[in-house]
């Protein structure tokens, strides 16, 4: 055992903060810091830009840490049907939650309120969050040192990167990373359309990318639409008005006009994965260790399960004394999460590439194919399960409902 025993999350994000909480339920000391302060205040009537559509597996891990009834509350809009189609053909699928034998297919939730609920757990869990960023690691035998810009020293036994896709500790590390520009640009915003979602997720692909409407609490759709980044930056710059217009067609006119955008915000895309996700005494979890297309919204979904499954190695290792920052102990983290999350990513691309060529062959077959599954109910139930988070090799947080 190390003479340090706690862990220092670095990122208070979704994925950090919640493994925060992991920890501190499981007796752990642990500790997080995070440049940004807590965000409490949000102007009423906004919405954050950044909206994720939660899995099953990531409800159960929230509702494991006692904090999904904040969530509920704060606004999670459960979605019972998706529709998905071709822009250039007929082909078209759909999912219902009733074939599913769930109540729905997954949650749309704005990250604020994911952060504010995690953000209060940590505080009547007594974790302490210190606004401060890391400028620095040493990492020795039995522990690691942390630099803060602070100029604060803090040892630990085990150090988490939880801080992003631009992670600092990862680069402290020396961690390679696997990159592929997606020449893509996802411009995201709220909008209010003149016909209600009902509680539907769609989306439609175009060549150029995926333009996809989430249903949102209070009636609006958060949308995401990726596109080049030329287009996506005339998107940013239109008037509020062509905005709607140009959303409105490229949609199709399924729910009519759209009335009004706001929240309006731009992400270039890339894929990366990190080429180790552990080092002595080092972990990486969440768009530390990986980022992904958004067209199948598993990026944050993909870190929560990072982050259940560290935090029950992590236990595990000290209900056996053993060290939580040995690299042994961690290897079983890495290579628990690096096979389900590189299967993910490989998914990714192939609809990506699928959906984006133009080629009449491909289009045709993808048509087909798309009309094939839409009538093929058992493989069509195995594609949502997965996608919803109930099939693979889930941690236990992610599995157990209170
Ligand atoms: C357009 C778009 C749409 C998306 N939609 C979805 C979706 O529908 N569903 C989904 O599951 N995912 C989605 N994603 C992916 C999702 O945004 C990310 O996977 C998620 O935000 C990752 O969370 P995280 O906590 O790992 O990192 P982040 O949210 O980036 O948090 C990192 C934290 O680390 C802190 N930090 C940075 N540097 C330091 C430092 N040196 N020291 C200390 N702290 C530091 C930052 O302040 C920040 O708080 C989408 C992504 C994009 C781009």
């Amino acid at each position: 055992m190390s003479a340090w025993s706690g862990v220092l999350v670095v990122g208070g994000g979704c994925v950090g903060s919640t493994l925060a909480c992991a920890l501190a339920e499981a007796g752990v000391p642990v500790q997080v810091v995070d440049p940004q302060p807590a965000p409490r205040d949000w102007p009423e009537g906004t919405v954050d830009a950044r909206v994720y559509a939660l899995t099953h597996a990531s409800r159960a891990i929230f509702s494991n840490l006692g904090v999904w009834e904040a969530i509920r509350a704060g606004g999670a809009c459960p979605y019972e049907r998706m529709e998905v189609w071709d822009a250039e053909g007929t082909g078209h699928i759909g999912f219902d939650a009733a074939e599913t034998g769930e109540c729905c297919l997954g949650h749309i939730v704005e990250q604020r309120v994911i952060i504010g609920a995690l953000l209060a757990r940590l505080d009547a869990l007594g974790v302490e969050r210190r606004t401060d960023a890391l400028v620095g690691l040493q990492v020795a035998p039995d522990h690691v040192e942390a630099r803060l810009a602070s100029g604060e020293r803090i040892r630990v036994a085990l150090l988490v990167g939880a801080d992003g896709a631009r992670s600092r500790v990862r680069d402290l590390a020396g961690i390679g990373l696997d990159v592929l520009d997606y020449e893509q640009t996802a411009v995201v915003a709220a909008v209010r359309t003149e016909r209600p979602h009902e509680h539907t997720a769609r989306q439609r692909f175009m060549p150029t990318g995926p333009l996809a409407f989430l249903p949102l609490c209070d009636g609006r759709s958060s949308i995401v639409w990726t596109t080049t980044p030329e287009a996506a930056e005339d998107l940013l710059e239109m008037e509020e008005g062509a905005f709607c217009e140009a959303v409105t067609e490229a949609f199709g006119r399924r729910l009519g006009r759209v009335l009004s955008a706001e929240s309006r915000a731009a992400f270039p895309l890339r894929r990366r994965h990190a080429r180790h996700y552990v080092r002595p005494r080092i972990a990486l979890v969440g768009d530390a260790a990986h980022t992904i297309h958004p067209l199948a919204g598993q990026g944050v979904n993909l870190g929560l399960l990072d982050a259940a499954a560290l935090a029950q190695v992590v236990q595990e290792a000290r209900g056996r004394l053993r060290d939580p920052g040995q690299y042994l102990t961690l290897r079983r983290y890495e290579r628990w999460r690096r096979g389900e999350n590189l299967l993910m990513m490989r998914a990714m691309d192939g609809f990506r590439w699928l959906f984006g060529s133009r080629q009449p062959l491909l289009r045709e077959a993808r048509n087909l194919g798309l009309r094939l599954v839409d009538r093929a109910a058992p493989v069509k139930l195995v594609l949502a399960r997965r996608a919803m988070g109930l099939e693979g090799d889930l941690p236990q947080l992610a599995r157990l409902l209170r």
